[in-house]
């Protein structure tokens, strides 16, 4: 339920909507508006009608039900768009962050050279994977704690926030001790002890879309980790599973669209993973920005056919420095550096 408190409510009114909503068994969100305050009663819904009842408390302006299954992360509830801030960088509200980087750090030339020139192209974050979930056992799994320290160091170097992938509840504590943004990919979007675990890391996340996903399990994959206390949560559409078999996956991007209209949650689009192929990555950025994504997730390495792990989709560094100035992310200082 959202109560909408009138303009004029005291601190007291609103008090004591917030105690009536816990002794009913609800958590209280408060947001405070400008010009109002508005409190979400999020829970089981047995005790729907005390809460409607809160219609004839003081303060009280409306009570309105929440008509999604997903609460926390609806733009039902917060109308305007949710600022994700990673270090400097603020992802949300038409931000059009590029975080770009290899599928997997392989080694620190591989992942400084990489850095250095996503940089200088105008990138706001560099990724590159530590854990990487493959398809096959037999496959480069990744360089783990070596790569997380690697990172570090390349971020300490080009001064780029890092956003690389969790895959397990035991590692939670520590990749957040070396990354500034933890990725959830999307074969765990629905591993919800992981999502549990991740709810209480005090890092922003990056939620990947699962490629079997309606928009709906992702939204309320969301839920899951603001309902247990993390808040700074950005989406990120990879592509989905359809019939088609010439691109890796499919790209949604009226996904992208209409999960800015259902929430408050910065989105945005990895070309990469969703196409499979290096040739199509800038049409679909300049599509996904067009569709109102937040920003983009980019596979970069610095000789693609040597990459251990997504080559094809992979840009080259001339590739990506080309698409970034398309993009009119290149400032003329970084194309001179
Ligand atoms: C990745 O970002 O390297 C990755 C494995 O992505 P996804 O989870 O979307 O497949
Ligand atoms: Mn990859």
């Amino acid at each position: 339920m959202i109560i909408k408190m009138r303009a004029e409510a005291t601190k007291d009114e609103i008090d004591h909507v917030v105690e009536r909503i816990e002794e009913c068994g609800y958590q209280a969100h408060v947001i405070r508006g400008t010009e109002r305050t508005i409190i979400g009663a999020i829970g089981n819904h047995t005790h729907g009608n005390e809460l409607e009842a809160l219609r004839a408390a003081r303060g009280v302006e409306e009570v309105i039900p929440i008509l999604h299954p997903f609460k926390l992360v609806s733009r039902e509830l917060r109308q305007f768009g949710t600022v994700v801030e990673v270090g400097k960088v603020r992802i949300g509200v038409g931000s059009q962050v590029v975080m770009a980087g290899p599928c997997s750090v392989e080694s620190r030339e591989q992942l400084m050279e990489t850095a250095l020139a996503v940089r200088a192209a105008g990138a706001d974050m560099l990724r590159g994977g530590a854990y990487k979930p493959r398809t096959s056992p037999y496959d480069f799994q990744g360089l783990g704690v070596q790569a997380l320290e690697l990172l570090k160091e390349a971020s300490d170097k080009t001064g780029l926030p890092i956003v690389t992938e969790i895959m397990s509840t035991d590692d939670v504590d520590v990749v957040a001790e070396y990354a500034d943004m933890l990725q959830i990919g999307a074969r765990n979007m629905q591993n919800f002890a992981l999502l549990r675990r991740l709810a209480r890391v005090n890092r922003p996340l990056l939620l990947k879309r699962g490629p079997w996903a309606t928009i709906k399990e992702w939204l309320l994959a969301a839920e899951y980790l603001l309902n247990g206390g993390n808040h700074r949560v950005v989406l990120c559409e990879r592509g989905i599973k359809s019939f088609e078999t010439e691109t890796r996956n499919t790209l949604d991007l009226s996904a992208v669209a209409l999960v800015k209209e259902l929430s408050h949650l910065p989105v945005i689009a990895d070309p990469s993973h969703s196409t499979g192929r290096r040739s199509l990555v800038p049409a679909m950025s300049k599509a996904a920005f067009a569709a109102g994504a937040d920003g983009l997730l980019i596979e970069v390495h610095p000789c693609p056919e040597r990459a251990l792990s997504d080559g094809p989709q992979s840009m080259d560094l001339p590739g990506f420095a080309r698409l970034m100035a398309d993009l009119g992310k290149t400032t003329p200082y970084q194309a001179a550096a």
